[in-house]
């Protein structure tokens, strides 16, 4: 059963006559494990009326380019016809949730969204909310603990929010079967776009700068395959590897999880039914660090800017910001991967060419983007630029978290030092030191032909 807390109605209508249960997807993207396509599944049975699914598409979406919608679209058209094959249409719709839902929701009993955390996301369930005359039921299924149960403040750290969770995660890793489509909708004329159109998505992206990964498909078959892979051959290992850019020990869900084609509650059960080594790590990861991130963007308004660091990080930083820079580069450098340090190059080029960067490398991305930029600023406004623009798991919560964490966020003071003030520093040393790295630099430049 649904647990009850991860249930929300976002407006006082009523439920009433109509011709299906409307299911607006909007974060996630998948008919397995999908906790507000099986809530909107058990309402339309209850009313005897079908489901209809519709997903919004609007090419200029902040920042979205066509890496972005050919991963999007894959996944589109792998849970179109997983969906169909429980009997429920999805459609497509040109447009911002603002201007389609209602339209569409003139003719539903109510209507049944998923959840999103970013401001954008939380500014269309509210003006749909508003226009709709029916119910809008939101089910928040892309985290284990639905965040405002897991706290009710913005976080300190990792070590504030970890036993607040722990304490849930056992109710909120529960157990929902596949409900049976009592009626289908697949002959209902409702307009919109068949699925199968997702296929030409990317070709309409106000921005075609940034060309499809060759290297990651979208899709939730495609992120199950990974996830089998992963607990078969490298979960056991994820303890104590994988922070080596080298050895590639890592899930790579974060994309389908950034799409929602993948449930964060099916990986959680999956790796602990394993019972491999790893798993524990690895759930800190998944669970702790991924909903610090969602605890972040849901109570602290400027998570996207250099203005939502910690007084503490941006008093250090501003002591610091004239100290003198051995290298300074512009947005541009940096994004042709034009630095004097072949490491931070093959992280950027890795990031660039394939659409995600190795979680370790990140670190030491963010933290040389600090040092090599003209004011901490600067610097925080190029991370999250290029960030959003390559990583196919960009314009996330962990994206905004992840960044911000190179500038002090969730960390704590370490000792003073030019520049860095009192943040954690990072240098090439210790990537020699910990790793073959001049392997992981090889093996990017062999991708990338440089
Ligand atoms: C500068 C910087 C930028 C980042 N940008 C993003 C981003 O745009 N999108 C994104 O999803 N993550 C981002 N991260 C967090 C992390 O690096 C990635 O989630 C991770 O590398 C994804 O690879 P994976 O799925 O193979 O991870 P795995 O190691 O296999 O971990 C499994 C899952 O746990 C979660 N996770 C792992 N590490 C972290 C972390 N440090 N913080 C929060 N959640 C984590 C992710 O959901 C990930 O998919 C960023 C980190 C930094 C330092």
């Amino acid at each position: 059963m649904i647990a009850a807390e991860r249930v929300h109605t976002l407006n006082t209508a009523r439920v009433r006559k109509g011709r299906y249960v409307l299911y607006w997807m909007q974060s996630s993207h998948r008919a397995s494990s999908n906790l507000a396509l099986e809530h909107a599944i058990e309402r339309a049975n209850n009313l005897g009326i079908p489901v209809l699914a519709c997903f919004c598409f609007d090419v200029s979406y902040p920042g979205a380019n066509e890496r972005h919608f050919q991963f999007l679209a894959e996944g589109l058209i792998a849970v179109g016809r997983a969906l169909e094959e429980r009997g429920i249409q999805l459609i497509l719709m040109r447009g911002t949730p603002g201007e389609v839902i209602p339209d569409l929701a003139s003719e539903a009993a109510l209507v049944v969204t998923d959840t999103g955390y970013l401001a954008l996301h939380l500014t269309w369930r509210k003006a749909v909310a508003r226009q709709i005359s029916c119910p809008l039921i939101q089910v928040e299924d892309n985290v284990v603990v639905p965040v405002k149960i897991a706290s009710v403040k913005e976080e300190w750290s990792a070590g504030t929010i970890r036993m607040k969770l722990h304490r849930l995660i056992t109710r909120f890793l529960e157990q929902v079967e596949p409900a049976r489509v009592d009626s289908s909708s697949l002959s209902l004329d409702a307009g919109g776009l068949a699925y199968e159109e997702a296929r030409s998505l990317p070709r309409e992206a106000a921005d075609r700068s940034v060309a499809p990964s060759a290297f990651y498909r979208g899709g939730e078959d495609e992120a199950a395959r990974r996830l089998d892979s992963f607990i078969s051959h490298d979960l056991d290992r994820y303890g104590t590897l994988r922070s080596d850019p080298v050895l590639n020990v890592i899930s790579n869900m974060s994309p389908y999880l950034h799409y929602g084609q993948i449930s964060p509650v099916r990986i959680a059960q999956r790796v602990l039914e394993s019972g491999k080594a790893g798993a524990d790590t690895f759930l800190e990861e998944l669970i702790v660090r991924r909903e610090l991130s969602m605890n972040f963007v849901t109570y602290n308004p400027h998570y996207d800017s250099y203005f939502g660091l910690p007084a503490w990080a941006k008093e250090t930083l501003s002591r610091h910001e004239k100290d003198p820079r051995e290298y300074t580069y512009t947005e541009s450098e940096f994004e042709r991967a034009r630095t004097h340090d072949p490491f931070w190059n093959a992280a950027q080029q890795e990031m660039m060419v394939t659409g995600k960067m190795h979680g370790y490398m990140r670190m030491y991305w963010g933290k040389k983007i600090l040092e090599w930029s003209e004011s901490p600023e600067e610097a925080y406004r190029i991370a999250v630029l290029l960030n959003d623009r390559y990583e196919l798991d960009g314009r996330d919560p962990n994206g905004y978290a992840g960044v911000s964490w190179c500038f002090g966020k969730h960390d704590r003071a370490w000792s003073e030092r030019p520049v860095f003030g009192k943040l954690r520093y990072m240098n090439a040393n210790g990537l020699r030191r910990k790793f073959n790295i001049q392997r992981y630099a090889d093996h990017i430049s062999a991708l990338t032909g440089d």
